[in-house]
């Protein structure tokens, strides 16, 4: 006999190994499992709101909440990245997103009056969610609910607008969305967004004011890199003048710019001008933060293939400190420098991480020259 069945928090997988003995008996109870999940997706039907996988880490650790407006990446294309490669790209309709934020609200006001039984200003904890499961048990199922818990236990300040690129929503159904938001849930103190620099470049500097007044606050842009050569390799979609005009227009707007560059993206061969280009580039944005995402090669991408035939130009962690060494030598911006992602993990001579992976970052100009000293210290070091 040989039938296992897993059951996990997200999912009911039925996993089948081998054998029949048991055939009829384990049949049934797959069915009486389908059953309870169908049901169990009944019982919370009034509790259902979507959110989906990605976010940027700065959105993580202050535990913002997970407003998904679109679905997937509508570009797709980049060859270095998996997230959204086998989902298709769709819009929300407003109404469906407004519905998600009111079934937020629900449970948010249920969570506060079991609170202001023991706090008279109904402060959300952990005592008071672990009576609210206790009435809903299904809800223990429920994929984005300990994401929400998390929101409003800290306070319910910052929100994050799901997938990767929630600006090429009509402008209308965004402000929409963000009236909404904002005048229900009026803790809110900062919205962001992704947002692509050929979608900022279409959209007119009217409507970006406008979602901008409504309460947009920043945008993360992926510039990966501002070598041409590089960007067209890489199919981002986007030319260098793309990303300088619009990280400019985003910034004339009114929002805060966070632009993302990939060391390493280029390999050996196209290294220097990847550092040179993409100092050139930021320093023409000149945006609020520059953070900094290595490359690694993901399952699924044409990457992970050449690197599993070791076919892949790929540089050395030492030689990836040079690169972000040679980028940083090139900025001549006031952001901040940040390397607050889990690649950025090269070793100081203590065993420490080299490099401060707060979201903060390293202020620019007035800290330039100490990131590049301990830059020095980890390339030594290798
Ligand atoms: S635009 Fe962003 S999400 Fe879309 S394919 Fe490129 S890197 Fe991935």
């Amino acid at each position: 006999m040989s039938v296992k069945f897993i059951l996990c928090q997200d999912n009911f997988i039925l996993t089948i190994l081998t054998g029949s003995f048991f055939f009829g008996y384990y049949t049934k109870l797959f069915i009486r499992l389908r059953q309870r999940k169908k049901d169990f997706f009944m019982d919370i039907k009034n509790y259902e709101f979507e959110t989906g996988i990605y976010r940027p880490p700065s959105e993580g650790g202050r535990a913002s909440l997970l407003l998904r407006l679109t679905r997937n990446c509508p570009w797709n294309h980049c060859t270095f990245c998996a997230m959204y490669k086998s989902e298709k790209f769709e819009l929300r309709k407003p109404e469906n997103i407004i519905q998600d934020i009111n079934v937020m609200h629900d449970i948010y006001s249920r969570l506060k009056k079991i609170s202001q039984k023991t706090d008279p200003k109904g402060k959300i904890g952990t005592q008071a969610i672990s009576e609210f499961i206790q009435k809903t048990p299904d809800l223990y199922f429920h994929q984005g609910i300990s994401m929400l818990f998390s929101w409003l236990v800290s306070g319910g300040k910052t929100v994050f607008f799901q997938d990767a690129d929630s600006l090429i929503m009509k402008t209308d159904h965004m402000v929409q969305v963000l009236n909404h938001l904002k005048t229900t849930f009026r803790a809110i103190q900062r919205i962001t967004s992704y947002g692509r620099s050929r979608t900022i470049v279409r959209k007119s500097a009217s409507d970006l004011a406008r979602i901008h007044r409504a309460g947009l606050d920043r945008l993360h842009i992926g510039l990966e890199t501002g070598d041409a050569a590089l960007l067209e390799k890489i199919k981002k979609g986007a030319t260098p003048e793309d990303h300088v005009k619009g990280g400019k227009k985003a910034i004339k707007a009114g929002f805060q710019v966070s632009e993302y560059w990939m060391p390493g993206l280029g390999g050996k061969t196209m290294s220097k001008d990847h550092a040179k280009n993409t100092g050139s580039v930021l320093n023409k944005i000149n945006p609020h933060y520059i953070r900094s995402r290595p490359f690694t090669p993901r399952p699924g991408t044409i990457f992970y293939k050449q690197a599993s035939k070791n076919e892949l130009d790929q540089m050395t962690p030492k030689e990836q400190l040079l690169e972000i060494k040679q980028t940083i030598q090139t900025l001549d911006v006031t952001s901040r420098v940040c390397f607050d992602h889990a690649g950025n993990c090269w070793t100081a001579p203590n065993g420490r991480l080299l490099l401060n992976q707060s979201y903060e970052g390293y202020k620019f100009p007035e800290e330039k020259q100490n990131l590049l000293n301990l830059l020095e210290k980890g390339i030594e070091h290798l």
